[in-house]
């Protein structure tokens, strides 16, 4: 605790005097470009990875970067989509997963659940990956890498159930995408719609 005491200090007394204008603006109010829906590991963190000030990224997290199907009832999930979307506006949702993701370890290997019962229950959501219980590439891939695309594929397609996600994709004013980070090399690895495959962000031209 001690460090985080500390780190706060030095952000009060250093960091946002350096940043002011930018804290005068937004205490105005809030105007994200992006809704962030990323996984609950403390090794993601969604302002680094994309370099994004505060107030730029409105982030949604829990374990494995879930979208429960619409008509789930009230989850926290539907509700920031719902915010981010209805009241913010944003313009650009992003789901991200990564490797060596808990959740997907979850799903290669159910027995990990065990005693886990709330986890387990979780996982459901990502169930249709096809990779529950038995064999798999996963237990041939330790990074998880091919399962974490295919569970951020499966929650694009969850989202995408929600009315007034797809309403405001079909008129053009929002933009889905699909990412998976590599914790291991810092890499991300882009979802191509087109071609139903992930790319790396870096062979992608700008
Ligand atoms: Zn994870």
């Amino acid at each position: 605790m001690k460090s985080l005491i500390d780190g706060a200090r030095r952000f009060q007394d250093t960091v946002y005097p350096k940043m002011q204008s930018l804290f005068d603006e937004l205490a105005d109010g809030q105007k994200p470009h992006t809704l962030f829906i990323t996984c609950a590991d403390s090794r993601i963190d969604p302002s680094l990875i994309t370099q994004s000030d505060p107030g730029e990224i409105f982030v949604h997290r829990n374990p494995g970067n879930l979208v429960p199907k619409f008509g789930d009832g009230v989850t926290s999930e539907i509700t920031s989509i719902e915010y981010a979307v209805q009241v913010l506006g944003v313009s650009d949702i992003v789901i991200c997963g990564h490797t060596k993701c808990g959740v997907m370890a979850g799903l290669a290997d159910p027995d990990s659940l065990v005693g886990l019962d709330h986890v387990g229950d979780w996982v459901e959501n990502a169930r249709e990956t096809g990779h529950a219980g038995g064999h798999r590439e996963a237990d041939t891939d330790p990074s998880l890498m091919a399962l974490a695309g295919r569970n951020v594929v499966l929650q694009l397609d969850n989202l995408i159930g929600y009315p007034f996600v797809r309403g405001r994709v079909a008129t053009g004013d929002l933009n889905l995408y699909g990412w998976v980070y590599e914790i291991e090399t810092g890499t991300i690895h882009v979802y191509d719609p087109d071609e139903k495959r992930f790319v790396s962000l870096a062979s992608i031209e700008e």
